[in-house]
């Protein structure tokens, strides 16, 4: 494999056509995750859901159901440390930790990484590059986490998506989130404004390295 994490971390993608990836983090959780995966098989969106290996530990079947159903998963550390000052080994622990729980579920080993809180230092790209993960930002954040409405949460959607956002929300809060009520109001409007949705790794361009 080549360099990978040389080509990120992806913020926005390229694209001329309007397409967009819907991400969600932090999951999966038994009362929120269903009820989004509800929602987006309802609009027949493609999401890509970025996990904590802790939470994925009880919730087996979620995450099976998540694959089952087109979506795509990455890894978000095993316990959501902030990695400001991390050291590689701990890293490295993290997102073996869950990587391994993923392929012991369906033999599924994810190839995208997402950083807690966004921190992307030298220490957390020299790690995800000997893993050969790519990480993976956004462009929107809806902070749905704050419990904020979900008119506010589809606005902040609609106000600041373009062809090649990537849209971060969460499918794990503490206490009751918005975020499933806000994707019935912005994925009807964003469909009729003509966009569609992928999997982040469909928007990946390849990697000349590897000759593709
Ligand atoms: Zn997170």
């Amino acid at each position: 494999m080549g360099s990978a994490a040389a080509l990120g971390p992806y913020r926005r993608f390229e694209s001329c056509e309007k397409k967009i990836c819907l991400t969600f983090d932090d999951g999966p959780d038994k009362r929120n995750t269903p009820e989004i995966l509800d929602v987006l098989s309802e609009y027949g969106v493609k999401a890509t859901f970025f996990v904590i290996g802790s939470n994925a530990e009880g919730n087996l079947p979620l995450l099976r159901r998540e694959l089952e159903e087109g979506h795509e998963i990455g890894n978000h550390t095993y316990s959501h440390p902030h990695l400001k000052g991390i050291t590689e080994e701990a890293l490295r622990g993290e997102i073996l930790k869950t990587e391994n729980i993923l392929f012991r579920l369906e033999e599924y080993r994810p190839r995208l990484f997402r950083p807690p809180e966004g921190v992307y230092s030298g220490t957390v790209a020299k790690t995800l590059e000997e893993l050969d993960y790519l990480p993976i930002l956004w462009t929107v954040d809806t902070q749905d986490w704050r419990h904020l409405s979900a008119q506010k949460i589809a606005d902040t959607v609609l106000r600041n998506t373009k062809p090649g956002s990537i849209i971060l929300c969460h499918d794990y809060i503490s206490g009751k989130g918005h975020t499933a009520e806000a994707l019935k109001i912005f994925l009807p409007e964003l469909k009729k404004q003509g966009y569609t949705f992928v999997t982040v790794s469909e928007m990946i361009p390849p990697d000349p390295a590897n000759g593709e």
